[in-house]
């Protein structure tokens, strides 16, 4: 089983794998405690980020290498296994120092290739379990290439974290999962362990579960879940963390099926189709804003709703384009005609308004 390559001796190989704990260790009482109630619910690998890679200065920057000390504690006192963010070769070493036994990149270094390698070369020789997020930017190659630096330093415990996609049109999601980039990364690489991170993707906390589901039902191996003992007091992320009791309500909520290989195909295609949908549907919604605006302007120079030479224009265009593509003309003629009378549908509405 692939998740074995990231196992650490005595965590079960069974799915999923849980990494649990606060955005930002804070004080030793807030990890502690947040450790303590963690362990009790049998989770063993916690998570706390020590330095914290802000968009804009004047947020928390996270409490350094001090914290690192009480990573240690938990260690000591629970038996959890611990794991930080490293960003830098100074971390790495100072991770490194303190014992901690599992690393992750986080999204905005892994997009750049100068500082993963930096990280790679401080890594050289030691075989810890690497977990590396997908890049704030939905780009495949940049995600493969961090791959392809560690492993060439010798680097064998590598996992990948999807945890979404910086976007400018922001709706439902703090970032955009894009289901379909860590599904590609899956099928180029079929042994690497995949994990997803709920809290980053949805930046909310009623949103842990649902996407923790799909991603089971995306057969991933793991989730990694920002868990604190006072979510609302967070000095980072509040919004998307939970208490140790509330994850372990969600994770006890999962319905976790067993795949064989072709119905994991086949999910994992439709899924594909179930996402490609949602896009079609944004897309019309942002056509039909735009043909809205349109509306406003005619309204605003006495202008008519059809102009039909440039409707016969974008039509016969459109349905050459669509055939060229493997389409059917008549096919893309009525999707297209939909589309217009829908267009104009709305420009009537505001005109009326
Ligand atoms: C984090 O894990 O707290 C974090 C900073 O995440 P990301 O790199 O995904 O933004
Ligand atoms: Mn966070």
């Amino acid at each position: 089983m692939k998740l074995e390559s990231i196992l650490l001796p005595g965590v079960e190989a069974k799915r999923p794998l849980v990494i649990a704990g606060p955005c930002s260790a804070e004080t030793e009482e807030q990890v502690m405690k947040t450790a303590r109630q963690l362990a009790a619910n049998g989770i063993k690998i916690l998570r706390a980020g020590i330095w914290k890679p802000r968009t804009k200065p004047g947020g928390f920057e996270g409490v350094g290498s001090e914290g690192l000390a009480w990573l240690k504690k938990v260690r000591q006192e629970t038996g959890m296994y611990v794991s930080t963010e490293v960003a830098t070769q100074k971390h790495v070493y100072e991770a490194l120092k303190y014992g901690i036994d599992m690393l992750w990149i986080g999204a905005r270094t892994t997009a750049n290739p100068f500082a993963v390698q930096e990280i790679a070369e401080a890594l050289q020789g030691v075989d810890i379990p690497v977990l590396i997020k997908n890049p704030v930017n939905p780009d495949l190659e940049l995600w493969i290439g961090a791959f392809e630096r560690l492993s060439k330093v010798g680097i064998t415990k590598l996992g990948a974290i999807h945890r979404g996609f910086s976007s400018y049109d922001k709706k439902i999601y703090r970032n955009l999962p894009q289901w379909h980039i860590p599904i590609e990364l899956k099928r180029r690489y079929p042994d690497l362990p995949i994990i997803c991170d709920p809290s980053h993707i949805g930046g909310r906390r009623d949103l842990i579960e649902p996407l923790s589901q799909r991603a089971m039902d995306l057969n991933y191996d793991g989730l990694i879940i920002e868990t604190h003992c006072d979510p609302d007091t967070a000095w980072s992320d509040a919004s998307q963390q939970v208490t140790p009791d509330r994850l372990k309500q969600i994770l006890d909520s999962l319905i976790i099926r067993d795949f064989k290989q072709t119905t994991e195909d086949l999910s994992q295609l439709r899924y594909q189709i179930d996402e490609i949908d949602d896009q079609l549907l944004e897309l019309l919604a942002k056509r039909m804003r735009v043909s809205r605006e349109i509306g406003t302007y005619k309204k605003e120079h006495n202008m008519a709703v059809v102009q039909t030479n440039r409707y016969d224009e974008i039509l016969q265009k459109r349905i050459g384009e669509a055939v060229k593509m493997g389409m059917d003309s008549e096919f893309m003629r009525i999707v297209l005609e939909a589309i217009h009378e829908e267009s104009v549908r709305q420009q009537i509405d505001v005109l009326n308004k």
